[in-house]
């Protein structure tokens, strides 16, 4: 068992960290303030190839794998969590489900756009009505002829509304199954398609420079043909692509507490009390030693679901403890990260105040931390 990186990831690790302190922190308070998509830094990101990270290159891919991306999301969100969610959901909810289940059509149609970053795609899953409980699912599609017919409206679903959108996939009950229970099934609906109306962005307490809408489908017809793999496997390839997703927001969530982390030893430093700096009190020591160690461990957390994961082995269990221990990390790091700044840490010119807010949704987003603890206790057998 080796955690240590190789060469070419500690490189990847490297160029996109210092992309993340060049480019991403001096413009993003900006744009976190105003509440502006940060088209440049996405741009930007999708000439580096990160969109295309954990894609084959026959599809226009990078050829690297989910451990990379997880990488890169990390660092980011060292930085800055709303272009970390950016890419993690066009990468991972994105354009995942099209790469993992698409017909050869849809992926010639929409993948060289989504991994090369021209386009985004957003995955809808999660209802006004209902999140956690999937089953709860109340949109409908009907087949009328050779289209489906959608009716029903989505929640907070990310990369939906920006210029760049080009789809989303929408899960929808599209009958009932031999023993009663609702037929999930995917569906993609490009943007602008007649019926789909996406409404004005959220007001939300946190990852301001990423995009968030409210989704409705009035009688929005799209072709047979945009079911996206088999008809009733909504709920499988849902599970699927939220397993994975979950390692994703784990490196989304270390990044954030090591980031906490790398603020606080800044400010100890030179924050002056007492006559010295703050950082020589064994106060400010110990706490700052306990939010390297809670990074730390979060990190091995979401390295083992991932090496797991890439080895063909069963790993939703190793997936929710990564992001239930991950979570909890960045909301303690954020916390105290806070504290150590003081006053300023109220401040939102200040890193530790964003991520102090952005914290926050790391426990609820791609399964609440009730949810993580439900997969665990069920494969545990209970
Ligand atoms: C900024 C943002 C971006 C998002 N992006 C997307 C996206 O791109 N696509 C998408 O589909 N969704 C997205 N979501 C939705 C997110 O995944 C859901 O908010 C989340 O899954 C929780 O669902 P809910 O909000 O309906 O809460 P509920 O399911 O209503 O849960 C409310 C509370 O009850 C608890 N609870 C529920 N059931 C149980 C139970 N059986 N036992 C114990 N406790 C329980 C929950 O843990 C939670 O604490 C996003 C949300 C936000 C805020």
């Amino acid at each position: 068992m080796d955690f240590r990186l190789d060469e070419e990831q500690q490189a990847l690790r490297e160029s996109v960290r210092d992309f993340a302190r060049e480019v991403v922190a001096p413009v993003i308070g900006d744009h976190y303030e105003k509440h502006t998509f940060p088209y440049e830094i996405v741009r930007q990101m999708g000439k580096m190839g990160l969109f295309g990270l954990p894609f084959a290159e026959e599809h226009g891919g990078m050829g690297g794998d989910y451990f990379a991306l997880c990488l890169v999301l990390e660092e980011l969100a060292r930085v800055d969590s709303s272009v970390a969610i950016t890419l993690e959901a066009a990468v991972s909810l994105g354009a995942m489900p099209i790469y993992r289940f698409g017909t050869e059509e849809q992926k010639a149609r929409w993948l060289p756009k989504l991994l090369s970053g021209e386009a985004l795609a957003g995955f809808g899953l999660t209802e006004p009505g209902t999140g956690s409980d999937a089953g709860g699912t109340r949109t409908r599609a009907v087949l009328d002829g050779d289209e489906w017919v959608i009716n029903g409206s989505k929640a907070f679903i990310t990369n939906s509304g920006t210029d760049i959108t080009a789809l989303v996939t929408v899960t929808a009950v599209t009958g009932t199954k031999p023993d009663g229970s609702k037929e999930l099934s995917t569906i993609i609906v490009p943007s602008g398609t007649p019926g789909f109306t996406v409404a004005p962005g959220y007001s939300k307490v946190g990852w301001n420079a990423s995009d968030t809408h409210e989704l409705t489908f009035d009688d929005c017809r799209v072709p047979a043909a945009n079911l996206l793999g088999e008809r009733g496997r909504g709920f499988a390839q849902f599970l699927r692509i939220l397993d994975e997703g979950r390692i994703a927001i784990a490196a989304l969530a270390v990044g954030l507490a090591q980031g906490c982390v790398d603020e606080s030893i800044t400010y100890a430093k030179e924050r002056q009390a007492f006559g010295q700096p703050i950082g020589n009190y064994q106060a400010i020591q110990f706490k700052i030693a306990d939010m390297e160690m809670k990074a730390h461990t979060a990190r091995l957390a979401y390295y083992d679901a991932a090496a797991r994961m890439l080895a063909g082995e069963p790993f939703k269990r190793q997936a929710a403890i990564a992001k239930l221990h991950a979570s909890t990390v960045a909301v303690d790091n954020a916390r105290e990260a806070t504290q150590i700044h003081g006053g300023y840490g109220f401040m939102n010119e200040y890193p530790v105040a964003r991520f102090w807010r952005d914290s926050k949704i790391l426990e609820i987003g791609e399964g609440t931390s009730e949810v993580q603890r439900m997969i665990i206790a069920r494969d545990l057998g209970m």
